[in-house]
């Protein structure tokens, strides 16, 4: 069977952390039903739907602590393929934002930074970058993420949508600092990080 594209679903409690520190096994991460056909993944009495399909690195780039240096973090992702519908399908830890390289954490502090705190973009830059030496007056990333929150792409912070850049960039930052587990006289972008982790 021709494999058309590979569905993401993002595990309900694991982020990456935790994921590391213990990854799950193959029962353990398996989806309640495909996300494409919906079929059952462990019908009752039946046969599996969704079959163990292997593991597949993902990398996921930024400071994995707050105050960490920024790098490349490597999650071995887990694979599914579905018996009915012929789909691939990889689960992932809470904090991966799908379809870019960097940890919504890293995210979500960069565009606290910038956004809230006012730090100029080669400061944030510094900060989060996993590559810091190689723009030196500007972060395209930075502006890519903004503009997509701006369009409304990501749905966690939807309510950000048609405000300008800087703005929309401030509203989800304020969206993911909300979703943080409660912290005591902490910066406000320390909140965005935490929340940015464990947002789904
Ligand atoms: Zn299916």
């Amino acid at each position: 069977m021709a494999i058309k594209s590979i569905s993401l679903i993002v595990h309900r409690t694991l982020d990456v952390k935790n994921w590391l520190l213990r990854p799950p096994t193959a029962k353990e991460a398996r989806p309640g039903r495909c996300p494409r056909c919906h079929c059952a993944s462990r019908p009752a009495g039946g046969a599996l739907g969704l079959h163990g399909h292997g593991q597949r690195d993902r990398q996921i780039l930024g400071p994995p602590e707050v105050n960490s240096a920024s790098t490349m973090t490597i999650v071995a992702c887990r694979r599914y393929l579905c018996t009915a519908c012929g789909a691939v399908v990889m689960v992932v830890p809470r904090g991966v934002e799908p379809r870019r390289h960097y940890g919504r954490a890293a995210i979500c502090l960069a565009l606290a930074l910038w956004a809230l705190a006012g730090q100029p973009t080669t400061v944030v830059r510094t900060r989060v970058c996993a590559w810091p030496g190689r723009e030196t007056t500007s972060w395209r990333t930075l502006a890519r993420w903004a503009a997509a929150i701006a369009a409304g792409i990501w749905p966690w912070c939807r309510a950000a949508r048609g405000l300008g850049p800087r703005a929309a960039a401030g509203r989800a930052a304020q969206i993911a600092a909300g979703s943080a587990p409660p912290m005591t006289a902490v910066p406000i972008w320390d909140l965005a990080y935490a929340g940015g982790a464990a947002l789904i």
